[in-house]
């Protein structure tokens, strides 16, 4: 197996016990996105000279019999949201086109203190908005498996380049499914976490009571080992849980016995698409083979989770976007008559039409005469699709479901139908507005060569049971091993 394709967790294992240094490995990395960045689009930033230098080192330091943190010497793509002092950070937005933060994110200084490589800035769509990376004002970024598709979004140039094999490991951000949703058209394991689980400190905010950062990664011990070195307490963030980073490593090779998993009736819906029910049946018999007992659970209250999920998230945008004003940091327009106009102009020019669109809902549904016809009735129904998870829960352990309807669709396919769009968030919004972790993982192929992936969701806290669930799923499959043609060229 070539370095490349070799699943990231045995590739911490070989840089632990020397059977290849991160120096190699970043090389490797840097080579891959040299023979096939340019036409796949995942990196907006990459500076190779300190990638190496942070190899360099951890090698070093490792030669030194120094101890070394858990993640030491694994290239790590982040995306272009999470701030990094003193490298680029523009959201995919013209607004943010040369602005340097002048602080990291505490998930960086935390990956910096696990001795991970950070390799570059991935694509994404513009300030995380979007399902397919095509909102992106820089270029857009192609699906590993089938030029031409879409990657997901709005991580999408994290999902790409670990598809791709560009990184084995990646930071994703997901508001409403997009950590999830593009792992699932790459073929890869992404995961987002319990809300507060990681610290929102130094993410750029899209919608603060739904954002959360989370890992991508070829395997799912890899990615149990990146979240659990971003987790914990962080004073910096209010909303981070106050509890110690959760032990997610211990136990996740051992299977768990009477598994109970929940089929949501509501889910199985007209628009899904032949293969992702049938990779969904199969997957379902992998667990009941492995002594799961599958069983119908309703969520009552889930096909009113688009509609919720697309007032909050635009009513939290339009507030926290407000601080791109022309003065604080960012763009200025060069020419405006007074300050409103500069206001105006510098918005203009700055912001793509997704975040246009957004700006303007969220600012209608929070005016003083819809906000309670509109935001306040959404939190209401917010409350009640959380409780509807907490029931299901009383009853199974986790929830299945496709993480989307579909496999990858055609870049340009629905970028001129926001609905249609939003539509494909359906089974991944539901975990962001109740605060649960959810992951997917790699669960079959469509006839047409492009990965599906099976979404399970937790109560909340309980990343490391979902991680031991998708795990025995992974040992008794090899989905996660097929890799897309353009790994297999070195
Ligand atoms: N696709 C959803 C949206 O456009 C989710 C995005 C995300 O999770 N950042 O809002």
């Amino acid at each position: 197996m070539s370095i490349l394709s070799t699943p990231a967790g045995d590739l911490l294992a070989q840089l632990n016990q020397g059977e290849v240094t991160s120096v190699e490995l970043t090389q490797a990395c840097l080579d891959q996105i040299s023979r096939h960045d340019q036409q796949l689009g995942a990196f907006l930033h990459i500076d190779r000279e300190f990638a190496l230098s942070q190899a360099k080192a951890i090698d070093e330091k490792r030669a030194a019999g120094e101890t070394v943190g858990p993640l030491a010497g694994i290239p790590v793509a982040v995306k272009d949201v999470v701030c990094h002092k003193g490298q680029p950070c523009t959201c995919a937005s013209r607004y943010l086109k040369d602005f340097i933060p002048p602080y990291s994110a505490t998930a960086i200084e935390k990956l910096q203190a696990a001795d991970a490589v950070l390799l570059g800035r991935t694509n994404m769509d513009e300030f995380a908005m979007g399902s397919s990376t095509e909102n992106s004002a820089y270029q857009k970024t192609h699906n590993p498996w089938k030029e031409g598709y879409a990657p997901g979004g709005s991580s999408g140039g994290s999902a790409a380049a670990v598809g791709a094999r560009m990184a084995p490991l990646a930071v994703g951000s997901d508001t409403g499914g997009s950590i999830r949703q593009p792992a699932s058209f790459c073929g890869i394991v992404g995961m987002k976490p319990t809300y507060g689980r990681v610290s929102r400190y130094g993410l750029v905010a899209f919608a603060s009571s739904l954002d959360q950062i989370g890992p991508f990664g070829t395997d799912v011990t890899a990615t149990a080992t990146l979240l659990q070195a971003m987790s914990g307490h962080d004073p910096l963030d209010s909303t981070s849980i106050n509890q110690p980073a959760p032990d997610l490593l211990t136990d996740l090779d051992k299977p768990l016995d009477g598994l109970k998993i929940g089929l949501v009736k509501e889910f199985q819906a007209d628009g899904l698409e032949e293969d992702v029910i049938k990779a969904t049946d199969e997957a379902l018999d992998v667990y009941r083979n492995l002594g799961a007992e599958v069983k119908d659970v309703s969520l009552p209250h889930a096909r009113y989770g688009v509609a919720t999920y697309y007032i909050i998230a635009p009513a939290e945008a339009s507030s926290n976007l407000s601080r791109y004003d022309g003065v604080h940091f960012g763009h200025r327009a060069e020419k405006f008559k007074d300050l409103t106009d500069m206001y105006r102009q510098t918005r203009e020019e700055g912001f793509g039409p997704e975040v246009k669109r957004r700006i303007m809902m969220g600012t209608y549904t929070l005016s003083a005469g819809y906000i309670d016809a509109y935001y306040v009735k959404a939190l209401k129904v917010r409350r009640l699709i959380r409780e509807d998870y907490d029931k299901a829960f009383a009853e199974v352990d986790f929830i299945a479901s496709p993480a989307c309807p579909t496999p990858a669709f055609k870049i340009g396919e629905l970028i001129d139908d926001p609905l249609a769009m939003y539509l494909s968030d359906m089974f991944t919004l539901g975990a962001n507005l109740a605060g649960i972790p959810g992951i997917s993982i790699p669960a079959g192929m469509s006839g047409d060569g492009l990965p599906i992936g099976l979404q399970l969701l937790g109560p909340p806290l309980e990343e490391a049971r979902l991680l031991r669930a998708a795990k025995m799923f992974e040992q008794a499959t090899d989905w996660h091993l097929k890799v897309p043609e353009l790994a297999n060229h070195e």
